[in-house]
């Protein structure tokens, strides 16, 4: 059984916690590998790394960090497939999505390479008279990220790419359920010559994290998980002092208007709900269908669901594949019975593939229709292949359904009426919005961020937000007068 390990100062470090996890090949239900899970003091050891480092680290010149976060991303360009692949063995997703994730997880290094002009301060030269102010942006020093099984390149290069740029130390810990990409890419990044110590990866659970929010000299905390993990993290760092933004889960709502292309709204939903098996925190997991376009759009999507192919990710024409785990395929599946049993329609039930009853953790595409607002399958959260129709007699009712979500991380409306749309991106509580795109993830140079209990924090992730996030202010106000024209005045200090 193949070991992952740790990745401290430079170097594969084994785990000596004696405390392991399991990690399986979802196409196959089979383990693959082991996970070492660290221990307090293992964190304690990758801190200290980190901390040594990021003293050289943040004092190295601004030209000298581009320059290696441009060699960084030649690194990972080359090898793309290679963490492309990591990704489907271990998450389960096609291999063409995979590529996707990390095409989107280069971005972030895209934007990192700008850090000379992003870091530039602004400067008033007298302010008042004699005196001038300047800005700066200078690194925290050790800063840690936690991450989603889900998208194990693209997040923590969402994070990592900035918080290294930036100047600080990071300290990565990706979920347990799919390690291998985190390793590959620390060891690229290393290879690409970001000193040891610079980056390091801890594998771990709960203990780990824990000792990352505890540990006095991590300075920030970035997360990237489910909303009651999330809502936790967001509250222990705080309690320790430390600065958070902790993006929590989704329910994103597609409300497609009468006047809408019927055949290109039920290709967007079908893309959006069943992509990487619905395990995207933007995936559309609500269609609500307005009027009298709801019954032709539930037989238009259902009327695409037998044509996908369900498969092993690393087979070239399967267009979706496995769940994570079997744990979560059966939870994801007990949701269409409670849609049943609430009184929704499924109008497709995915355990009639033929791919549930064999190896590995699939799971066919579900369709629930009827559904209402009291229902578990609207409710939760449900992070699989199954999308619920919600309708709705009037656009007004469709906004006030979306707004009283819970959630608010994407929000998308499909129309040919642009007035409606641009009232709705006016309207809408989300953070993420899109006018007939289904999963509007921000390119690299914006921010990504959801609204309510999708983030906690006030700070976005990726893009402008995270140079903020990563670095904290300092203002200069000098002034170099005569020393003849010195004297002392009590008063506040005010510009003259
Ligand atoms: P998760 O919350 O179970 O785990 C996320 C991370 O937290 C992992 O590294 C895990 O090891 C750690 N963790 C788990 N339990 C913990 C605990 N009790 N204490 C401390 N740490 C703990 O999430 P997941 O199942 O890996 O990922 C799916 C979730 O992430 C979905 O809810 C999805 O919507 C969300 N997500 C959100 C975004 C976003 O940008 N808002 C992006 C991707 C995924």
């Amino acid at each position: 059984m193949e070991r992952i390990s740790h990745f401290i100062a430079g170097k594969v470090v084994p785990g000596e916690s004696g405390r392991r996890g399991q990690v399986f090949d979802p196409a196959t239900g089979r383990q693959t590998h082991e996970v070492d899970l660290a221990s307090t003091e293992e964190v304690a050891r990758a801190v200290e790394a980190a901390r040594s480092a990021a003293r050289t680290w943040g004092l190295t010149s601004l030209a000298k960090r581009a320059e290696i976060m441009f060699r960084v991303r030649q690194a990972l360009d080359a090898h793309r497939g290679d963490i492309a692949r990591a990704i489907t063995a271990q998450h389960g997703k096609v291999l063409s999505d995979a590529m996707g994730e990390v095409a989107r997880g280069l971005e972030n290094v895209d934007y990192a390479c700008g850090i000379p002009n992003l870091l530039a301060g602004r400067y008033a030269e007298r302010a008042s008279t004699g005196v001038d102010v300047y800005s700066v942006r200078q690194p925290l020093g050790v800063v840690a990220g936690i991450t989603p099984f889900n998208f194990p390149a693209m997040v923590p290069l969402w994070m990592l790419a900035s918080a290294i740029a930036c100047g600080n130390a990071f300290i990565l810990k990706p979920s347990e359920k799919d390690p291998l990409a985190s390793m590959l890419i620390a060891e690229l990044i290393a290879g690409a010559g970001v000193p040891d110590g610079v980056l390091n990866v801890v594998q771990g659970d709960k203990v780990a994290v824990d000792a990352l929010l505890a540990h006095p000299d991590v300075q920030a905390i970035s997360f990237v998980g489910s909303t009651p993990i999330a809502r936790g993290i967001y509250e222990s760092a705080a309690h320790h002092g430390k600065r958070v933004q902790a993006l929590g889960g989704a329910k994103n709502h597609m409300v497609v208007l009468p006047d809408a292309d019927i055949d290109m709204a039920a290709d967007a939903a079908v893309s959006a709900a069943y992509g990487s098996a619905g395990e995207r925190c933007m995936a559309v997991s609500v269609v609500v269908a307005v009027g009298a376009v709801a019954d032709p759009l539930v037989d238009a999507i259902a009327a695409r669901l037998p044509k996908l192919r369900i498969g092993p990710g690393a087979e070239a024409d399967s267009e979706m594949g496995p769940l994570v785990t079997g744990a979560h395929r059966d939870k994801v599946a007990s949701y269409i019975d409670a849609a049943r049993a609430q009184g929704a329609k499924v109008v497709v039930d995915g355990r009639e593939h033929e791919r549930y009853s064999g190896d590995g953790f699939f799971l066919g595409a579900s369709l629930i229709d009827h559904v209402t607002t009291d229902m578990d399958c609207y409710r939760d959260e449900i992070f699989g292949p199954v999308l619920s129709t919600v309708r709705a007699s009037t656009y007004d009712e469709a906004i006030t359904l979306v707004n009283a979500n819970p959630w608010g991380n994407g929000a998308a409306i499909f129309t040919r009426d642009g007035g409606a749309a641009r009232r709705f991106g006016e309207e809408v509580e989300a953070g993420m919005v899109g006018v007939n795109v289904p999963i509007p993830v921000p390119v690299g140079y914006f921010s990504f961020g959801g609204w309510k209990q999708s983030l906690f924090g006030d700070v976005h992730i990726y893009g402008p937000e995270s140079v903020n996030f990563y670095t904290r202010a300092k203002v200069i106000t000098q002034r170099w007068p005569d020393p003849a024209t010195s004297a002392v005045d009590l008063g506040f200090p005010q510009t003259r």
